[in-house]
C-alpha cells in the first residue's frame, strides 16, 4: 500500500436515510404535494445526513460513507451520475422534478420499472440503457455531499455503485445490445469522477460490486480484474475500496486481488470465502471484513466474530471492521422499541447497535479482547438467554410436524381433486374472480387509525370493517363475478397481519425499513418456534360467506412470502422456519374448511424473491420452498380448492417450482408479459387450473372489454377453457373504488363474450 494511503479500521458500507422517525419520507411527500418547497426538503436532507454522520463518528468509526443518503434511490443516483436518463424525461425543467419524475412517473411520462435489490425486499429502480444513451458525468450530487461532510469534519468516503453492478442491473431497451456491453463507454467516466473526487479531497472512494456475489455476469471475474485494473491505474485518485455484498466473491476475489486497488470489502456473514487466506495478492490491501449482519436484526456473537477476524489477520495488510452491508435494510435503532422485554432487546441489533458493535469489535481487534470485556460479556449474556428461552422451543409444534411430514403431507391425485371440486362448486367454464384485496380507502384506513389510537374500540372498529366486507360482496354480486373475497379491509399487511396473531414473532413499533422511494415497511421478527393459538381468519371468512350464496374464498399468505417479508431467526435453517409457518398455515386452511368455506388461496408472491444468488444454491431452495407450501395446502380435502397468487413477473427460473407447488388454481401476473406464462407452466408440465392476469393492476387505466378478450383468446390457446380462469393480475388495494368497478365490469364482459364462442 503506498504511504500517502491513510488506512481505516472501523466503517460501515452504508446507513439508512429515510430518518429515525421517518423524517425524509414526511418531507419528500410534503414536497409531492407542494405542501413544502424545494429549499425546506433540501434543509431536512442535510440536516438528516449530518445527524446520521455525527453517529457514526460518535460511535468511533474512522471512515464515513457519505453519498449513501438519497432522495429516493441509489440505483436511480447512479443512472443521473453517469448522466443516462432516458430523454423522455427531459420535459421536466426542474433537475429534481426531473428526478422523481424518472422514479415515480408524471401524468405526461411512465417512471422507470422498480425491481428487487438482490434478494432483499428494497426495490431499486431500473434505469434503461438505449443504443443512443449517451453517457456523460454529473458528480454534483457526491460532491456536494463530500462538501458537506467535509464542513462537518467528517473522515469523509464517498459511496458510488460500480461500473460492473450498474450496468448489470440497468434494462437494455429500443433494440440496444445487453447494458454490460457498454463497459467501454462508461467506465472512462469512473477515471473521470475519481480525479474529481481527488481534487476535492476525498482520500477514499468506496465502490460497490454487488453483482460479483452472483453468477450474472459469465464473466465476472475477468471483468472485475479488467476494470479494476483500469481504475488503479488512475494517477491522481483517492484510495480505492471495492465492496461486495450478500454473499461470497469466489473468484471475483482473487481477481480483485490481483488489480491496484487498496481495500476489498468481503461479507463474512452471508458468504464464508474459504480462499480468503490463500490469496497472497491481499498481503498489501486493506481487507474490509463485515463480520456484523448489517441486514438481519440478531445482536452479534461477539466471540465468533473476534475468531473470524483473528484468523484473518494475517491474510491481508490489515483487517478493517464493517457491517456485511448497508443498514439501509435493517431500522435506525432499539430505542423505540420500548415495549419489547429485555431478554428479546438483549438479542436485537439495529442500526445504531450495529454500529457500535463494529467499534468495539474494531477496538478489541486492536487492542486486545479484554479492551472489550463488557461488550464480550454482555454478548454472551444474550446469547445464553436466547438459547435457553423457552419461546425458542416448542415441543408440541416440532412433535406435530415431525410426525404430519413423516405421513408425506400430500394430497390426492389432481384429477380426482378437479373431479370433486367441480361436483362440489359447479362454476361455469372461465370463472372469474380477484386476486383478494379490494380498495383500501381512505375511511378503513382511518378506521384502523383510530382504532390503534384508542379513539374506537375494537367491537367498533370490527363493525366498520363487516360494513366494509358487506359492500365489497355486495358489489362483486352486482358486477357477475363467480368466486368472491371478502377484500382484506382488516389487513394492514399481508405479513404483518398473520405475524401479529402468530407466536414466535414480534411486531416492532417504529421498525421501519425504506422498500421503495418513500415507502416504508415495518418487518415482524420471527425470533421463536412459531405456533398459532387461535385461528386468524375463520371470522372473517364466514361472515364475508353468511353473505352470499357464491363461494367466497379464503385468503391466507404463503409461508415462504411470510418469512420473504420478515427478519428471520438465523439459529436454525430457514426451511424449519417455513415448515412452522406451514404448519400454522395448515391448521388455519383446516379449520377454515371445517367452516364451510370451499376455495382457499394461499398467496406466494415472493417465491421468486427468496431465490438464492447463485445458481448452485437454487434448487435446495426450491426444494424447501415448494415442501411448505405443499405441507401449507395439503391438510384439507380433495374437495376443498385450493389457489396461489404470485407475482413480480420473471418466473422464468422458478416455472418448474411453481407447477410443483401443485395448487389447483393458480393465478400470476400476466398482463405485462402478454400470456406467456400460461404457454410457460403448460410446458413445464403444470396440467391444474391458471388464472393469468388479464389487466395491470399497478396503473389506474381501465382496461377495454376487447383486449382483455384478446388476452383471453390467446391464453385459450394454450390452456383450454376447462383450465382458464379470469381474474387481474394482482389485488386492488392501492386502487380507486370507481376504477375498480369499471375495471372488473369490462373484465366479466370479456369472460362471457370469451365464454360464449369456447
Ligand atoms: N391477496 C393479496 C391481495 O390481494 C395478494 C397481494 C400480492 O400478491 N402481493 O392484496
Ligand atoms: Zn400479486
Amino acid at each position: 500500500m503506498s504511504p500517502t494511503v491513510t488506512p481505516f479500521t472501523a466503517t460501515t458500507l452504508g446507513s439508512p436515510r429515510i430518518g429515525p422517525r421517518r423524517e425524509l419520507k414526511r418531507a419528500i411527500e410534503g414536497y409531492w404535494s407542494g405542501r413544502i418547497d424545494k429549499a425546506d426538503l433540501e434543509s431536512v436532507a442535510a440536516d438528516l445526513r449530518r445527524q446520521g454522520w455525527a453517529e457514526l463518528t460518535a460511535a468511533g468509526l474512522d471512515s464515513i460513507p457519505v453519498n449513501t443518503f438519497s432522495y429516493y434511490d441509489q440505483m436511480l443516483d447512479t443512472a443521473v451520475l453517469l448522466g443516462a436518463l432516458p430523454a423522455r424525461y427531459a420535459v421536466v425543467d426542474d433537475e429534481l422534478d426531473r428526478y422523481f419524475a424518472a422514479a415515480r412517473g408524471t401524468a405526461e411520462v411512465a417512471p422507470l420499472e422498480m425491481t428487487k435489490w438482490f434478494d432483499t425486499n428494497y426495490h431499486y429502480i431500473v434505469p434503461e440503457i438505449g443504443p443512443d444513451t449517451v453517457f456523460r458525468l454529473n458528480p454534483a450530487k457526491v460532491l456536494n455531499e463530500l462538501q458537506q461532510a467535509q464542513d462537518a469534519g467528517v473522515p469523509a468516503r464517498p459511496v458510488i455503485i460500480g461500473p460492473l453492478t450498474f450496468l448489470a442491473l440497468s434494462k437494455a431497451v429500443d433494440g440496444a445490445s445487453s447494458p454490460t456491453e457498454r463497459l467501454d463507454d462508461v467506465v472512462p467516466l469512473y477515471v473521470e469522477l475519481l480525479t474529481v473526487l481527488a481534487d476535492a479531497g476525498a482520500r477514499w472512494v468506496q465502490i460497490d460490486e454487488p453483482i460479483l456475489v452472483t453468477d450474472t455476469l459469465d464473466d465476472g471475474p475477468a471483468l472485475a480484474e479488467q476494470v479494476y485494473t483500469t481504475l488503479g491505474e488512475v494517477t491522481e485518485r483517492p484510495a480505492i475500496f471495492v465492496a461486495s455484498y450478500f454473499g461470497a466473491l469466489g473468484q471475483a476475489l482473487p481477481a480483485l486481488a490481483r488489480t491496484p486497488v487498496e481495500a476489498i470489502g468481503v461479507d463474512l456473514v452471508y458468504g464464508s470465502d474459504p480462499a480468503i487466506g490463500t490469496v497472497s495478492e491481499l498481503a498489501d490491501k486493506i481487507l474490509v471484513a463485515g463480520v456484523v449482519d448489517g441486514r438481519n436484526v440478531w445482536r452479534t456473537d461477539v466471540r465468533t466474530a473476534l475468531d473470524t477476524l483473528d484468523s484473518l489477520r494475517n491474510s491481508a495488510a490489515s483487517i478493517a471492521v464493517s457491517t456485511s452491508c448497508s443498514t439501509l435494510h435493517v431500522p435506525y435503532s432499539l430505542t423505540p422499541e420500548t415495549h419489547a422485554d429485555d431478554a428479546l432487546r438483549s438479542w436485537l441489533a439495529f442500526g445504531s447497535e450495529k454500529i457500535i458493535e463494529v467499534a468495539a469489535l474494531s477496538a478489541a481487534l486492536r487492542d486486545g479482547r479484554d479492551r472489550v470485556a463488557s461488550a464480550i460479556g454482555e454478548a454472551d449474556a444474550a446469547a445464553a438467554s436466547r438459547r435457553s428461552d423457552p419461546r425458542l422451543h416448542n415441543d408440541d409444534v416440532r412433535t406435530r410436524l415431525s410426525s404430519i411430514l413423516a405421513s408425506g403431507a400430500s394430497r390426492g391425485p389432481a384429477a380426482d381433486r378437479r373431479t370433486s371440486q367441480d361436483a362440489r362448486l359447479n362454476l361455469p367454464a372461465l370463472p372469474t374472480t380477484t386476486i383478494g384485496s379490494y380498495p383500501q380507502t381512505v375511511e378503513i384506513r382511518k378506521a384502523r387509525a383510530a382504532w390503534v389510537a384508542g379513539e374506537i374500540d375494537q367491537t367498533e372498529y370490527t363493525n366498520r370493517m363487516k360494513a366494509e366486507v358487506e359492500s365489497v360482496i355486495r358489489l362483486q354480486e352486482r358486477l357477475g363475478l363467480d368466486v368472491l373475497v371478502h377484500g382484506e379491509p382488516e389487513r394492514n399487511d399481508m405479513v404483518q397481519y398473520f405475524a401479529e396473531q402468530l407466536d414466535g414473532f414480534f411486531a416492532t413499533t417504529n421498525g421501519w425499513v425504506q422498500s421503495y422511494g418513500t415507502r416504508c415497511v415495518r418487518p415482524p421478527i420471527l425470533y421463536g418456534d412459531v405456533a398459532r393459538p387461535a385461528p386468524m381468519t375463520v371470522e372473517w371468512a364466514t361472515y364475508a360467506q353468511s353473505l352470499t350464496g357464491k363461494p367466497v374464498k379464503g385468503m391466507l399468505t404463503g409461508p415462504v412470502t411470510i418469512l420473504a417479508w420478515s427478519f428471520v431467526r438465523d439459529d436454525q435453517p430457514l426451511a424449519d422456519s417455513a415448515n412452522q409457518v406451514a404448519l400454522a398455515i395448515r391448521d388455519e386452511t383446516v379449520d377454515l374448511e371445517a367452516a364451510g368455506i370451499a376455495i382457499i388461496q394461499v398467496d406466494e408472491p415472493a417465491l421468486r424473491e427468496l431465490l438464492p444468488l447463485r445458481r448452485k444454491d437454487k434448487d435446495a431452495y426450491l426444494d424447501w420452498a415448494v415442501s411448505a407450501f405443499r405441507l401449507s395446502t395439503s391438510g384439507v380435502a380433495d374437495s376443498t380448492q385450493i389457489h396461489t397468487h404470485l407475482c413480480y413477473s420473471e418466473f422464468g427460473e422458478v416455472i418448474g417450482a411453481i407447477a410443483a407447488l401443485d395448487a389447483d388454481v393458480t393465478s400470476v401476473e400476466a398482463a405485462r408479459s402478454h400470456m406467456e406464462i400460461v404457454g410457460d407452466l403448460t410446458a413445464a408440465g403444470f396440467a391444474n387450473s391458471i388464472g393469468p392476469g388479464v389487466y395491470d393492476i399497478h396503473s389506474p387505466r381501465v382496461p377495454d372489454t376487447s383486449e382483455i378478450v384478446e388476452g383471453l383468446r390467446a391464453a385459450l390457446q394454450a390452456v383450454g377453457p376447462d383450465r382458464l380462469w379470469v381474474n387481474p393480475d394482482c389485488g386492488l388495494k392501492t386502487r380507486k373504488t370507481d376504477e375498480v368497478e369499471a375495471a372488473l365490469r369490462n373484465m366479466v364482459d370479456a369472460a362471457t363474450q370469451v365464454r360464449a364462442d369456447a
